[in-house]
């Protein structure tokens, strides 16, 4: 097994993955209060206490409310750039062991090599991520990668390439623009700052990046962040039905709020 990977929680109401390797467990975003997070990875057969690092894409608190509660796990090192470290530690009592990167920058963790990549969304410095462990050519530890894609307005030029040499994709699809324009809750300003460059993709948008990327080596897409309002399962089912009719050898998961998905096995 190259690499094991599993969405404990994603939506509004936070976000958070685990990433295992011979090497390294990794949270993807920590947006779930340390208490939650110890209960989701217990449901998998993982702990805190077996958590190497946290890597944050942004400040929010459905990425970063539990870094606050991960002082009890000391040993845990929180990855984030300057800005997002900055905009964290604002809220902080205690100061946590930082990693500090810069956006943009490859670098190593353990036997992770880790690539991050800034996003269009209404933060600090967001970013999106790229993990890949293993090497081309290699029998044992042959090269696998997965990308980290939430929370964002649009998809740049740049976004395409970095999830076209990935097994897997985890992307949003927030909301159905239908669904959105009709909700009786959120004022139109808040609508129109989801909807916005800066916001978070529709379902409309991701199916668009997939479909102009469509990577023979994907194998498994995670449709993830859906507002609980303002989409459905039935909603993102019928957006992404032409890409799924097109990529047959690959997978799609729809991860509703309040789900967790079981770990997938990459080989
Ligand atoms: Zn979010
Ligand atoms: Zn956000």
């Amino acid at each position: 097994m190259a690499m094991r990977f599993s969405i404990l929680g994603s939506g509004s109401s936070g976000n958070a993955a685990l990433l295992v390797t011979a090497g390294a467990r990794v949270l993807v975003d920590a947006g779930f209060s340390a208490r939650r997070l110890g209960t989701m990875l217990a449901a998998i057969g993982e702990s805190l206490e077996k958590v190497d690092a946290v890597f944050l894409t942004h400040e929010h608190g459905d990425h970063a409310a539990g870094i606050d509660g991960l002082k009890k796990f000391p040993h845990i090192r929180i990855f984030a750039n300057q800005a997002t470290a900055r905009a964290v530690q604002s809220h902080l009592e205690h100061r946590p062991d930082w990693q500090i990167f810069e956006t943009g920058a490859r670098f190593a963790f353990r036997d992770l090599i880790v690539e991050s990549f800034a996003v269009p969304h209404d933060a600090q410095e967001p970013v999106g991520f790229r993990f890949t462990s293993g090497h081309d050519g290699d029998l044992f530890a042959p090269r696998r990668s997965i990308a980290w894609l939430t929370d964002l307005g649009h998809a740049p030029q740049n976004i395409h390439e970095c999830i076209r040499e990935c097994e897997v994709v985890v992307v949003e699809a927030n909301h159905c623009p239908e669904l959105l324009k009709n909700d009786p809750k959120r004022p139109w300003s808040l609508k129109q700052r989801i909807s916005g460059r800066h916001g978070h993709l529709s379902n409309h948008a991701a199916h668009a990046l997939l479909a102009a990327v469509a990577s023979p080596r994907w194998r498994r897409i995670y449709l993830t962040h859906l507002s609980r309002d303002c989409n459905s399962r039935a909603a993102v089912e019928l957006a992404f039905a032409g890409i799924r009719g097109t990529l047959t050898s690959c997978e799609f998961s729809v991860v509703e709020p309040g789900q967790s998905t079981p770990f997938y096995d990459l080989e």
